[in-house]
């Protein structure tokens, strides 16, 4: 690790301030930033600590949703009797993201900015385009076993590593900013996470002077929600492939559908035209098969990870299957 100097926080608006000077970073839980810190993947020279800012509560929107800040930790998240009870695809996948004791510290700012699990990005003798811009990627044509199937560019195939996000991404959820004079904006989570295309570096739509106040979620959707998470070892561990489900049921059929993705793509994946292709259906394996279909169409495997398109298919039409039980 590089020295590097320290202060700690005591406003939003100054944290994001300090943190827009040069070298400068943000620390939170440090679940991530430290170990890359230690490999010197990340090089700051000055880290704003916010662990103390007052972002910690999770409070009730006027408008039936609720309002979740940064510094809430994912264990806190996961197990508030309101997040169970009207948002169980947030707290199942919560608990099914690290192990126990990260969850006690990572944050939920923290989780949406967490980097990706690419075994090159962590390994500095290979070449890498989001460690290192204009290397290349090693991943294309070597160990790409947990790499994306959907999203991918020629520059880079990275798989976002967060669960909490899935399920933020199938709720809808918003994300709060504030920058270093106060200014205050808000960015649907399907607009936060960026596609790899030529610059896979660039992960979000943050910009530089701006930090994550908040997560608002909306009224909870009608119908059963379910997250099912398929990986190497029942804990600790990234998914393979997860699936985020909102399903309801009315008069025998599918009203709406909701699905949303991990391990599939390289950012939080919802796909919209896979719901419609269930809105109005009859449960069964011949609309789930059609489902999966619309969503795979345009998977593309490069060898070491062509097992996640059929594996994909299997783990959506058991999670459709289970929410459509009569
Ligand atoms: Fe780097 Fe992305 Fe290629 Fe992995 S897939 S080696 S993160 S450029």
């Amino acid at each position: 690790m590089i020295p590097f100097t320290y202060e700690r926080a005591t406003s939003p608006a100054g944290a994001a301030a300090a943190a827009a000077k040069p070298g400068a970073k943000l620390i939170a839980g440090g679940t991530n930033l430290l170990d890359l810190m230690k490999l010197q993947i990340e090089t700051p020279t000055h880290l704003v600590d916010i662990s103390r800012l007052p972002l910690d509560q999770i409070t009730e929107t006027a408008g039936g949703g609720l309002r979740i800040g940064a510094l809430v930790r994912n264990s806190d998240l996961a197990a508030d009797p309101r997040i169970r009870s009207r948002y169980a695809v947030l707290s199942r996948a919560l608990l099914a993201g690290a192990s126990a004791q990260l969850r006690n510290k990572a944050t939920t700012g923290g989780n949406l900015l967490q980097r990706t699990r690419c075994s090159y990005f962590y390994d500095t003798t290979k070449p890498c385009n989001k460690r290192q811009p204009g290397s290349g990627c090693a991943a294309l044509a070597g160990l790409n076993r947990n790499n994306a199937v959907l999203g991918g560019s020629d520059h880079c195939i990275a798989t976002n590593p967060s669960d909490m996000a899935v399920a933020m991404r199938v709720l809808d959820a918003e994300i709060e900013v504030i920058d270093g004079i106060g200014r205050t904006r808000r960015i649907p989570v399907a607009e936060f996470h960026r596609l790899p295309g030529w610059t896979p570096e660039i992960e979000t739509s943050l910009k530089r002077g701006e930090m994550i106040t908040a997560v608002t979620l909306p009224p909870p959707p009608p119908g059963v929600q379910l997250y099912r998470k398929v990986r190497d070892r029942a804990s600790y561990a990234f998914a393979l492939v997860s699936v985020a489900a909102i399903v309801e049921l009315r008069d025998g059929r599918i009203r709406s559908a909701r699905l949303a993705f991990g391990g599939l793509g390289t950012r939080p994946w919802r796909h919209e035209a896979a719901e419609a292709r269930l809105a109005g259906a009859a449960p069964g394996a011949a609309s789930y098969e059609a489902a999966a279909g619309v969503l795979l169409a345009e998977a593309r495997g490069h060898g070491g990870n062509d097992f996640k398109i059929p594996l994909a298919r299997r783990t959506l039409l058991a999670v459709l299957g289970q929410a459509t039980i009569a």
